[in-house]
Order: C-alpha cells, then sequence, then structure tokens
C-alpha cells in the first residue's frame, strides 16, 4: 500500500540521513582508551565504518541492509556488504544473482587462499555497492561460523577492507559465538532487527548482551533497533521500558518489500521504472486556507 511505501521510503531516506552522519563520526569517542590498539584485529588502521546487522532469521536483515547500502551509496559513500549468512541471500536484491561465496571460490582454488583475487569474490551491485558473499558448509556438515572468520580474514589479507566508507556485515540471527561474532570484533556500531514479536526480542536480547560483552574490549556500540514487517510496537516499547535503547524506526509490512525480493531488486531500483514508486516527485502544495483548517481535524 502506498501509505505504507511512502513511509518507508521517508524512513529510508531519513535514516540513511543519520546513519551515514553517525558513521561519518567513526567509531565512539568514548571506547574503552586502547581498544582500539589492543585486539589482534588492528581495528584502528582501518578509516571505514563497520556496521553489523544482526537479528532473527527471516525478520528483514539483508532488506534491511540492502537498502541501507544503496542509500549510504547515493550519499557518496563507497559501500561493501558482506553477507555472513549461510544462506548466501544477502546481496540478492542488489545483484539480482546469488553470486559465487567465498566458500565456492576457496573450493575452485583447492583452498590455496593466496590464489584469490578480490574480483574472483568482490561483486558489483546497484548503486555501486560491493558484494560479497561468506557462504557456508553444505547443510548439515561443517561449522559457518567458521567461515565468517574466514571471511573476514581473507579480506583483510586482499587489502578490502582499506577500499570502503563503510563496511556493512549482514549476519546472522541467535548464534552470536565463534566466527559469527567476528563482525563484533570490528564494527562500531550494531543495528537489531526486530518485530513486535517474543522470539524476535529475545533474539535481539542475546544480542545486545553480546554488543555489552564485546564493547568491553571493542569500540562497538549499540546503534538501535529497528522494528521491521509489523504495524504493532507495544511489545518493543516495553523492552525498550525495561533495557532502554534506541529504537531507530518500526517498518510496516511493505507488500512492494515483498514483491522486489522475487524481482531479485531492491525499492530503490524498482522505482526506476515503476512510477508509483518514485519518491523524488515533484510535490503539491496545499492552499493555505487548508493547511489552516488541518489542525481541526485531530
Ligand atoms: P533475513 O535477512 O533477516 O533472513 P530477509 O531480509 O531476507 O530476512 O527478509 C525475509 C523476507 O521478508 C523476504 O522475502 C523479504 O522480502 C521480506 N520482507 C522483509 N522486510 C519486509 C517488509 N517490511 N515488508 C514486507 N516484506 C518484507
Ligand atoms: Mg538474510
Amino acid at each position: 500500500d502506498s501509505v505504507s511505501l511512502k513511509r518507508y521510503l521517508t524512513w529510508l531516506q531519513r535514516r540513511h540521513r543519520n546513519l551515514s552522519e553517525l558513521l561519518e563520526r567513526g567509531p565512539p569517542k568514548n571506547a574503552s582508551p586502547g581498544s582500539y590498539y589492543c585486539n589482534s584485529s588492528s581495528r584502528s588502521v582501518f578509516l571505514s565504518s563497520f556496521v553489523a546487522v544482526y537479528g532473527k532469521g527471516g525478520i528483514g536483515k539483508s532488506t534491511t541492509s540492502c537498502n541501507i547500502s544503496i542509500a549510504l551509496a547515493r550519499r557518496g559513500k563507497k559501500v561493501l556488504q558482506i553477507g555472513c549468512d549461510p544462506k548466501h541471500d544477502s546481496t540478492f536484491t542488489l545483484t539480482g544473482f546469488l553470486i559465487p561465496t567465498i566458500i565456492d571460490t576457496l573450493q575452485v582454488k583447492d583452498y590455496h587462499y593466496e590464489d584469490v583475487w578480490p574480483e574472483d569474490v568482490i561483486y558489483k551491485g546497484y548503486g555501486g555497492v560491493d558484494c560479497v558473499e561468506a557462504g557456508g558448509p553444505p547443510a548439515g556438515a561443517g561449522c559457518g561460523g567458521y567461515v565468517v572468520g574466514e571471511t573476514v580474514k581473507l579480506l583483510k589479507e586482499l587489502n578490502a577492507f582499506y577500499e570502503y566508507d563503510i563496511i556493512l556485515f549482514d549476519v546472522l540471527g541467535d548464534v552470536v559465538c565463534g566466527g559469527f561474532a567476528a563482525p563484533l570484533n570490528y564494527a562500531d556500531y550494531c543495528i537489531i532487527i526486530t518485530d513486535n514479536g517474543f522470539d524476535a526480542l529475545f533474539a535481539a536480547n542475546r544480542i545486545s548482551a553480546s554488543v555489552r560483552e564485546k564493547s568491553n574490549t571493542h569500540p562497538l556500540r549499540l546503534a538501535g533497533l529497528v522494528g521491521n514487517r509489523t504495524s504493532e510496537r507495544d511489545l518493543i516499547d516495553k523492552y525498550v521500558e525495561s533495557c532502554p535503547m534506541l529504537v531507530l524506526e518500526v517498518l510496516p509490512l511493505v507488500e512492494d518489500i515483498r514483491i522486489s525480493r522475487v524481482k531479485g531488486k531492491t525499492l530503490f531500483e524498482m522505482a526506476e521504472y515503476q512510477e508509483n514508486l518514485n519518491y523524488v516527485f515533484i510535490p503539491r502544495e496545499i492552499p493555505d486556507r487548508e493547511l489552516f483548517s488541518l489542525p481541526s481535524d485531530f
């Protein structure tokens, strides 16, 4: 429906502006002294802002990540989005296909890391956003977390992290251990996606615990919660009342987002050829008298 869609697009524009400003500021200033230098990841050497998106499975992490990435790219940022979910579909709406994963590439190269080049694993997506998919072990075998850890290691070895203003990790839900926690070692900000249901907030709470723990030794801070695909927010509000944190926005279910997923395009790309999605429009003003009579309707 056009009202919720308009709200979503307005949110994106507003949010990416706020988020972009936040990211431009770089790592939070109140990070514990020395934290930049003491951990082995040498996070301090990178000038980029790192964002990690976490949340329960299917909650809308990839959808939100892709839209935030494009929004930031449109503000002139060079963005790398790294899909860290074994489902390897994080960047699908950016590229329009399931790109070869790091694991696929390593398999082809017989696990000779030194034979992997950036162009083997980094694909150009819509809006100039660069895309990487970590991939995962075959279902039921191996450890997905290990794959994420290796992905970060490989990208570091390829010097890929020097190339970007913003690096966005689209991670996972409930599993914040091992390699799946690796993005938190780099991230300046964590964004948690939730809905108004108990299970998503349960996952959010566990992710918060990991963020709190990591923030002792890393510059990581929580940017806040994004409520997605929900018209209600009472449980979210109840949660943040007892556990204070920012709610960045609450978004409704938007039918066009569901369609955009099937089409392998983001809303931004769909808006290019679908007129009713075009949010950059020529405005129409209402007469002053009509405007002044609006408050009486409240
Ligand atoms: P995750 O990455 O958390 O597993 P996805 O971003 O892949 O979740 O979203 C799961 C499904 O929900 C996708 O089909 C996506 O298009 C749909 N979706 C996400 N957010 C919304 C929304 N606000 N309105 C409608 N559909 C949505
Ligand atoms: Mg996903």
